[in-house]
């Protein structure tokens, strides 16, 4: 079953050129979908749509069945999505972490016990639990970034959309934000993200590349970043996952065929089958 759904959709700012063309894609439930793109090729005017932020001029979107077409079904659709902004923990302002992650579910009016029950879940999946009673400005980036979805979580979205989860973190705030995502997709997450990092897509289950408004391609990472596809990428200012590109040398420099390794696990993994099959494996 379908959690999103995107079909042939298209909008404009204004009067101005197409920010979105004809875009069709649809994300199952449970799948980590990664949408990568240059600057301006319309990464956030979609997951503005997809948010039920604006109705698209053309084509529909729908999430868990419901359209956005109408006003009524945008507002329902805003309460199934949750949206991490670019840099969401600028947006924390409680004088407790536990109070900023339990702002959302109490504004739904829920019992005191859910809440509760809501903000243990929430700070269990993100591992801040000792930071509880600190406030947010006792956190390192990291920490606030997580304590910031933490909140969105709280929300327990059908979707969970992020916009640049990564950026701007230093490299172990990075890892632990993989680390989380890749638990949210063990807990059956439904995840959307928005990356610059093509290591990141290679981590998805699927990746969409949109290149001046329009979907040019759409699938498993192995096949959107297949060597038959390379040169598209490169022409649309996208690069390869690094563990692809070292297969690549690899192969320039005598290594038998590696095929297309997206992850680094891949690779080392498609390493020794060959290893092992050529008799000189450690
Ligand atoms: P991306 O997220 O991939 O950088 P955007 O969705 O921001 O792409 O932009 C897609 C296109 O829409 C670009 O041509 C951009 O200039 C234009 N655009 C984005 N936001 C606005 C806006 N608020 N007003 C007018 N044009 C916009």
């Amino acid at each position: 079953p379908n959690v999103c759904e995107i079909r042939g959709v298209g909008y404009s700012y204004g009067r101005g050129k197409k920010a979105l063309d004809n875009v069709t894609f649809s994300v199952r439930r449970g799948e980590s979908v990664a949408i990568v793109g240059q600057t301006g090729s319309g990464k956030s005017t979609l997951l503005r749509l997809m948010c039920g932020l604006e109705a698209p001029d053309a084509g529909s979107i729908s999430v868990a069945g419901v359209s956005t077409a109408k006003k009524r079904g945008q507002r329902e659709v805003r309460r199934m999505v949750g949206y991490v902004m670019q840099h969401p923990e600028r947006q924390l302002f409680a004088q407790t972490v536990a109070e900023d992650v339990a702002f959302g579910p109490r504004n739904l009016g829920l019992s005191a016990d859910e809440v509760t029950r809501r903000v243990d879940h929430a700070f269990e999946l993100v591992g801040l639990g000792e930071k509880r009673g600190a406030s947010p400005f006792e956190l390192s980036g990291g920490q606030r970034r997580l304590a910031a979805i933490a909140g969105v979580l709280a929300m327990e979205p059908e979707l969970l959309i992020l916009d640049e989860p990564t950026a701007g973190l230093d490299p172990r705030g990075r890892a632990r934000l993989r680390e989380l995502l890749a638990d949210l997709r063990g807990h059956g997450v439904t995840l959307v993200q928005v990356t610059h990092s093509m290591d990141d897509a290679a981590r998805a289950d699927r990746v969409v590349v949109l290149d001046q408004s329009r979907v040019i391609a759409d699938g498993a990472p192995a096949e959107v970043f297949s060597r038959a596809n390379e040169a598209q990428l490169r022409a649309c200012g996208l690069g390869i996952p690094k563990p692809l590109a070292h297969a690549r040398g690899l192969e320039t420099a005598g290594h038998a065929p590696l095929g297309d390794p997206p992850t680094i696990e891949a690779l080392a993994k498609v390493l020794n089958a060959t290893e092992g099959a050529s008799g000189n494996g450690i």
